[in-house]
């Protein structure tokens, strides 16, 4: 059977949109988050999968959920770090960037005891303008997995070596253009919508090239309800056009495609199988 990588990027919606849009009350969705867990738990055992699977988290989530990120740890997943907040990275100075870092580590390691070796960058924004961004996380994690492949790296895992620190990146496969954009068919948006053929040409792509193909998923794409939705009446200081404009925008990522979603990600589950955590891969490849 073929493999395939499946990894979340575990953030809170809520408390992110919210704060995003400085509104009093950031209190988050720690049930939102539960539900997830438990949904993809019940997608990997219907499609017989294996049950350890990458979690990229939020310090945010670790500071103020512990409970959930121990339990995810005790059932042997792999706790890696999404960052402190879920800032963009090329809105932050290399200072604010390095300090986020050593936050979010700290939050981790403490609600899981285990040491945090994996870094993914939220919503993948480290771009030209930003690629000091490297050089940090390699200073604090043994891989990345931010990178995307249309760079110049096309290499499955590559050594990361700058100024004597060191670190693997595993890119994401993401060559294809549309509408002058890049398309990381493998996850989040892009797999609501796109067809499930259409993923399933560009993974055996992936796989040709010689990529474990890695998919990328988000909790709030499990879940049909609203669990993560900011109501209107949440956001009380935010001025009246902008409130209709995030209540509507949000379906783009809590709504559409939602149910098509899980259809997808069960059947790519079937064809390729899931091989484990990030960390498990690389040390039964010898890349650790
Ligand atoms: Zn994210």
């Amino acid at each position: 059977m073929k493999e395939c990588l499946l990894t979340i990027d575990f953030e809170d919606f809520k408390h992110d949109l919210k704060r995003s849009l400085s509104v009093d009350n950031i209190l988050g969705s720690p049930e939102g988050l539960s539900k997830s867990i438990n949904k993809l738990n019940e997608i990997l055992k219907q499609t017989n999968s294996n049950n350890q699977v990458t979690y990229f988290i939020t310090g945010q989530v670790a500071r103020d959920y512990p409970d959930i990120v121990r339990k995810i740890s005790e059932n042997n997943n792999e706790i890696a770090c999404h960052g402190n907040f879920h800032d963009m990275i090329y809105d932050l100075s290399r200072q604010e960037f390095g300090k986020s870092l050593d936050k979010a580590i700290k939050y981790l390691k403490l609600a899981s005891g285990k040491d945090i070796i994996g870094f993914r960058a939220p919503s993948f924004s480290i771009n030209k303008n930003c690629e000091w961004a490297f050089d940090e996380i390699a200073q604090r994690f043994k891989y990345d997995s931010s990178y995307l492949s249309d760079r110049d790296i096309i290499e499955p895992v590559q050594e990361y070596k700058k100024n004597a620190h060191q670190m693997l990146t595993l890119p994401i496969y993401n060559p294809i253009k549309f509408l002058n954009m890049r398309v990381r068919v493998i996850g989040g948006t892009f797999l609501k919508l796109l067809p499930l053929n259409t993923i399933l040409n560009y993974m055996r792509e992936a796989e040709n090239k010689g990529y474990v193909p890695i998919i990328y998923i988000h909790p709030y794409e499990l879940l049909t309800e609203d669990d993560f939705k900011v109501k209107f009446n949440e956001m009380k200081n935010v001025n009246f056009a902008k409130r209709f404009y995030w209540l509507f925008r949000q379906n783009q990522w809590l709504s559409i495609g939602n149910k098509s979603f899980v259809y997808k990600l069960e059947k790519i589950l079937t064809i390729y199988s899931h091989v484990g955590t990030v960390q498990s891969y690389l040390k039964r490849n010898n890349y650790l």
